[in-house]
């Protein structure tokens, strides 16, 4: 089997036609060998009536599982996992708002680039989300990032295709409050991220509330971190300390000036002292907790994503001989890449180089062509003062003017 797509379904009536529609034309010019599973997720509308009608219907492989009631979108992917038998793993909603075809296009760049282990996609616009939700998914994609020391692509969506390899260490991870874009993280292996748009629902509407999404955060927050548990260590300590400061400082000074000691003072370092002191403990009691919580997690200690053994050198040296090639092959096509890169960047450079050159010289050249008419005009003005004759007129010069009228007038 090459590929299992898995679809969580919850009330989903007036999608599921369309959805199987969609997922049969998307992969109608392809001829791998696939299987659908549908999770149906304790739907109380019509949800499970359609799905068995397609699977009466369908000559193709599908699968389904029915819920007994509503576990939520996370129990029903980890069915789905379970019960996948692809060489290529998919999850995608029932209802439309992630697009089918974008599979086909998922597994091809899986099949083409053998270092990525899984293809997934995060939103590039939030046209169908309400600004309020969009801010909320963003804040909380950044808190998830800084608190769990993990990679937390903001957008990032259940919508992903990814290989055998880390879909057994994902089902490997067996716990029961199931953050499964975290336990994408938390496997490691190599994933890459593509952009999709969002389209709106088919039909139906979405069945989160903000309050659900605050739940969901929470609970991811909780798998995946344990520093919520410290912070009454962080706080209790240094109250704990400026209790204490305060106390011994307060004696001192109460001795030394040769003071009544004032009851209120001393309650007030005690109540701080031991207030911090309960901060404290109970911070060193969450450490213990925290370890408690990671041990009953029960997740496994690593994750090999390969293992050669000596007994099986036979089968593996066609397998690393390949991988090595193509490696060695990758190498020569990033080097190659560079060394185009960089010659284009010297091109350009000197492009631009020899542009501003050009301008340079340009702008010199009108300087020049400035001065020069300038020059021209000046001596144009010189040429013409000097061939004009002094012609003085008649009343004036020799007569006494206004001032020797002025004084004659004296
Ligand atoms: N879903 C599910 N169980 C639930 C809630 C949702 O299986 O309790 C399915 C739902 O049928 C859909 C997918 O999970 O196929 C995504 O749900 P929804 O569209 O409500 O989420 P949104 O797209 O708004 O994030
Ligand atoms: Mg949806």
């Amino acid at each position: 089997m090459k590929l299992s797509v898995i679809v969580p379904c919850y009330n989903e009536e007036e999608c599921i036609k369309a959805f199987y529609a969609a997922y049969k034309k998307a992969f109608s010019d392809t001829d791998y060998k696939r299987e659908l599973i549908f999770v149906n997720d304790g739907s109380t509308d019509g949800t499970l009536s359609l799905l068995k009608k397609i699977y009466l219907k369908s000559e193709e492989s599908i699968n389904i599982i029915s819920f007994s009631r509503n576990f939520g979108k996370e129990a029903a992917m980890y069915a789905g996992l379970k019960a996948a038998k692809g060489e290529y793993i998919c999850f995608i909603d029932a209802d439309l708002q992630q697009r089918p075809e974008l599979i086909v296009k998922m597994v091809s760049l899986l099949e083409k680039h053998r270092e990525y282990d899984c293809i997934a996609t995060y939103s590039r616009s939030s046209k169908t989300q309400d600004k309020l939700t969009a801010l909320f998914k963003s804040s909380f994609y950044k808190i998830m990032g800084k608190m769990s020391g993990m990679d937390f692509v903001d957008g990032a969506s259940d919508f992903r295709c990814f290989r055998r390899n880390m879909a057994d260490a994902i089902l490997s991870v067996s716990e029961y409050h199931r953050f499964t874009k975290g336990l994408f993280a938390w496997v490691g292996f190599n994933t890459r991220y593509v952009p999709y748009e969002v389209a709106s629902r088919e039909g139906g509407s979405s069945k989160w509330t903000i309050g659900q999404l605050f739940s969901y955060s929470f609970n991811g927050i909780m798998a995946f971190s344990n520093k919520p548990l410290r912070w009454p260590l962080y706080f209790g300590l240094p109250v704990s300390v400026f209790g204490f400061l305060y106390l011994i400082f307060y004696l001192i000074f109460a001795l030394s000036m040769n003071r009544d000691f004032s009851p209120i003072a001393v309650l007030l370092a005690l109540l701080i002292f031991f207030s911090g002191a309960i901060l404290t403990s109970i911070g060193i009691l969450g450490e213990y907790v925290g370890k408690i919580h990671t041990q009953v997690k029960n997740r496994p200690i690593y994750i090999a994503s390969e293992v050669y053994k000596t007994e099986d050198k036979a089968e593996n040296t066609e397998i690393i001989e390949f991988q090595l090639e193509y490696e060695a092959q990758k190498e020569q096509r990033i080097k190659k890449k560079k060394e185009k890169f960089k010659e284009k960047r010297r091109k350009e450079k000197i492009k631009e180089e020899i542009e501003l050159q050009k301008q340079q010289l340009e702008a010199a050249q009108l300087e020049e062509e400035k001065k020069r008419k300038k020059q021209q005009k000046k001596a144009k003005k010189s040429n013409e003062a000097e061939q004009e004759p002094v012609t003085v007129p008649e009343d004036e010069g020799y007569s006494a003017g206004p001032e020797a009228e002025f004084e004659d007038e004296e």
